[in-house]
């Protein structure tokens, strides 16, 4: 076996020169393979490009016939080199045609050589080619050369996904590159945005691809990875992660990585091989991600996510990068793309350019997803793959409607995603025109649409939604979105902000409502449960820890001084949980009036009806609120014994049905007789049917997101209320399990011309 002549460092530096050299695309690639071929004394060298109909199409070659470039076609997963590119491996062989993948491509000539090494060209993970080169004897090729010609590789890659290669294909032929992707996730916020990919944690453009001095490189490397140690130990010894079980446990596994011998060996040996640090980090993770993306086993992939972040993180600190240049260089229209984020990490960037959000994670009680909520940002979760996939600057659009995402969508799709912008706009606008009239049916009864908030950034949607005031501000996201516990000023700023922005509008503040699904990495992650949705929550968590409850209460007693103040309390569950309540706010107000305060002008205590408990105890509910309000979303998960946040059975049972409705006509009554006011908060207010069915119950007063309130207006508008609480009194009074109640409705919206 001859040795090649220079090795690998020759052969980088040789290319080098070629991609320096002033040449037409074809004729560089025509070099370059021959160039490899010299290096590793190999009588063919060949490229194969990935096209985006899945064929794999050799574009150059060196040793087969020249007359099969860009004729000779393997489908992926076909041949050797369909199954390179498939699976992402390098295939060494030294008898190549006896291997079972074999196929014989006449027109190329190749029956005469039998040893065969190929190995894909990979980018982030993705194939985008195979570069191969053959011997007629039959020759095993080394490690070392292996690993040559994946380095080669990843130039090659570059000069893909830079485009370079793109003046070669004939006309209609796309490289997969630019293969348009569309994916299917779930609907985590409504609304369609059209835009560019800018990815959260961007991968890094590596662009000095060669090394000169390969010990300076190692010195570079050292240095860099001793900064991404230190960094974790400090994320690690933060107070807000220091008690948080997830999050720690995947900085200790980064901690881990970040001292992995394999993969230090890896990165140095692919620099003695003539990279630069930030290729090294590059070819290594593409490496990695490419044999690690077949897995299935869930731990395993989590952990290549994991080594991801970390070579990420690792070439930053090689490229001296933060986010703060990324937020700057911001398009004007950038749909961020991430596998998840923290919230305060989306409120980094800045809202006037973000049109939407796709994550391949979290879930919809995320706590950015509840955040990019209260933004009225559309978002897409659980999209898998997008990462990988997508390209900074890449056209995207996400239908947080659908749960949909077009990566790089083509002309007429685009155009019919503008069309549906388009639709909703001017949707939107009739919504404007009606925000001034007032909230009316069309038989004259008066319904108070209100919105629910949780954010300052939700504020300006109360004047853009013509809502009657903020019917439920929870309070918990304030701390949801914080690092540590806010302290009592911040929390007076914000309810005087909200306040002060409300003007005449009443809002109603509820009190801290954490526990469940809703964890303070700060404070409760350490508290492990069985059933945390009927475990220390709510109510139950602040009674128990009434500092808690006192630094609030009296943070909105000073907020709304001069003013009426609406305090209501999550997760009643017995009467005598308002009397403590009511005992600690009385304290509060004494003790603020002592010290010479104001103090609000009224003050009214009204409690949420969650618990089934509360329907046996009507009565003295009333008699001991100043109002009510049914927190359908959790009533409903206890009434039907049907988690909220399960998607297996998110559609199973439906609120519109006999059980639940009789209950909310109990509690409608109830508040009439004692003449308590009875509203309604949860997820049910939002969905027009809904909203109507609540209204034919007696609802006259409902709160919901902001986006909905157009929607519902537009229908109460239209609804003759008298006729409809005639079908609901009906409906149910009905034998259960006889009628489909939603079809009932839908029926008399359609009969009397109501929009749903
Ligand atoms: C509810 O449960 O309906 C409600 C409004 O509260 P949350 O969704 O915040 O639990
Ligand atoms: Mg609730």
């Amino acid at each position: 076996m001859r040795d090649n002549p220079g090795g690998p460092r020759v052969l980088l530096r040789r290319l080098r020169e070629l991609m320096a050299e002033a040449l037409e695309p074809q004729e560089r690639l025509d070099r370059i393979v021959r160039e490899i071929a010299a290096n590793m004394v190999a009588e063919v060298c060949s490229l194969y490009v990935l096209r985006a109909d899945s064929v794999l199409e050799l574009y150059a070659t060196q040793g087969l016939n020249p007359s099969a470039v860009h004729l000779a076609q393997l489908k992926l997963g076909q041949g050797l080199v369909g199954t390179i590119a498939a699976s992402a491996r390098a295939l060494n062989l030294s008898d190549a045609q006896r291997h079972p993948a074999f196929t014989y491509l006449p027109e190329t000539g190749e029956e005469i050589y039998n040893s065969f090494l190929g190995v894909p060209v990979l980018r982030a993970g993705r194939t985008l080619g195979v570069l191969v080169v053959q011997n007629r004897t039959n020759r095993s090729y080394r490690d070392d050369e292996v690993e040559a010609l994946e380095t080669t590789a990843m130039v090659i890659a570059e000069m893909i996904a830079t485009g370079t290669l793109a003046r070669l294909n004939r006309p209609g032929v796309e490289l997969d590159l630019s293969r348009p992707v569309s994916f299917t996730g779930q609907p985590f916020n409504e609304g369609v945005g059209l835009g560019h990919v800018v990815l959260h944690e961007p991968r890094i453009v590596v662009t000095n691809l060669f090394n000169e001095d390969a010990e300076q490189e190692v010195r570079r490397l050292e240095t860099a990875l001793g900064s991404l140690r230190i960094s974790i130990d400090d994320m690690l010894s933060r107070r807000d992660v220091a008690f948080e079980g997830e999050h720690r446990a995947v900085l200790e596994a980064y901690r881990m990585f970040a001292h992995d011998r394999g993969w230090v060996r890896r990165l140095e040996e692919a620099i003695r091989n003539g990279l630069t640090a930030e290729a090294a980090v590059e070819k290594v993770q593409s490496d990695m991600r490419a044999r690690m993306m077949h897995m299935t086993d869930p731990f395993m992939r989590e952990r290549m996510s994991d080594f991801d972040d970390l070579a990420n993180r690792l070439l930053r600190q090689l490229m001296g990068r933060g986010p703060e240049a990324v937020a700057a260089s911001l398009p004007r229209d950038a749909i961020i793309v991430s596998r998840t984020m923290g919230a305060a990490e989306l409120l980094d960037y800045p809202r006037d350019k973000l049109r939407g959000l796709v994550l391949e994670d979290a879930s919809v009680t995320s706590h950015v997803v509840i955040v990019a909520r209260a933004m009225g940002i559309p978002v897409a979760g659980q999209v898998k793959g997008v990462v990988s996939m997508a390209e900074n600057g890449d056209a995207i659009i996400v239908d947080g409607e659908e749960g949909r995402v077009q990566l790089r969508p083509q002309g007429d799709v685009e155009a019919a995603y503008a069309e549906k912008v388009r639709f909703r706009a001017r949707r939107q606008e009739l919504y404007r025109e009606l925000r001034d009239r007032p909230s009316v049916s069309a038989d004259g009864v008066k319904v108070d649409l209100f919105m629910n908030a949780g954010l300052s950034v939700d504020l300006p949607q109360l004047a853009e939604s013509g809502a009657a005031g903020i019917g439920l501000f929870r309070t918990e996201l304030q701390f949801m979105v914080a690092a540590t516990f806010p302290r009592a000023e911040a929390q007076e700023l914000l309810y005087r902000e909200v306040l002060e922005m409300a003007g005449d509008k009443p809002v109603t503040f509820r009190t801290i409502d954490i526990g469940g699904d809703k964890v303070l990495p700060y404070f409760n992650g350490a508290v492990q449960e069985e059933n945390p949705a009927l475990g220390w929550r709510a109510i139950r968590l602040t009674l128990d820890r009434p500092g808690l409850l006192r630094t609030q209460v009296r943070a909105l007693l000073r907020a709304a001084a001069g003013r009426e103040l609406r305090l209501m309390l999550p997760m009643v569950t017995e009467i005598g949980e308002i009397f403590q309540a009511r005992e600690l706010i009385d304290r509060e107000v004494r003790h603020l009036s002592r010290h010479g305060y104001d103090l609000p002008t009224l003050l009214k205590l009204g409690a949420m009806i969650e618990v089934p408990s509360l329907l046996w105890q009507l009565d003295e509910l009333m008699g001991t609120v100043d109002f009510a309000s049914v927190g359908s979303n959790d009533l409903f998960q206890f009434v039907m014994a049907a988690d909220r946040g399960n998607a297996q059975i998110g559609d199973r049972f439906d609120p519109l049905s006999t059980p639940f409705l009789r209950v909310l006509k109990q509690i409608v009554k109830a508040g009439r007789a004692a003449d308590v006011p009875v509203t309604l908060c949860g997820e049910l207010a939002g969905r027009t049917i809904s909203a109507m069915a609540l209204i034919g119950l007696g609802f006259r007063s409902i709160s919901m997101a902001p986006a909905a309130i157009g929607p519902v207006k537009a229908m109460l508008c239209e609804l003759p209320v008298g006729k409809l609480e005639a079908l609901l009194d009906d409906l149910v009074a009905a034998e259960s399990g006889r009628l489909d109640i939603r079809a009932e409705l839908s029926q008399f919206a359609a009969d009397n011309s109501i929009p749903l």
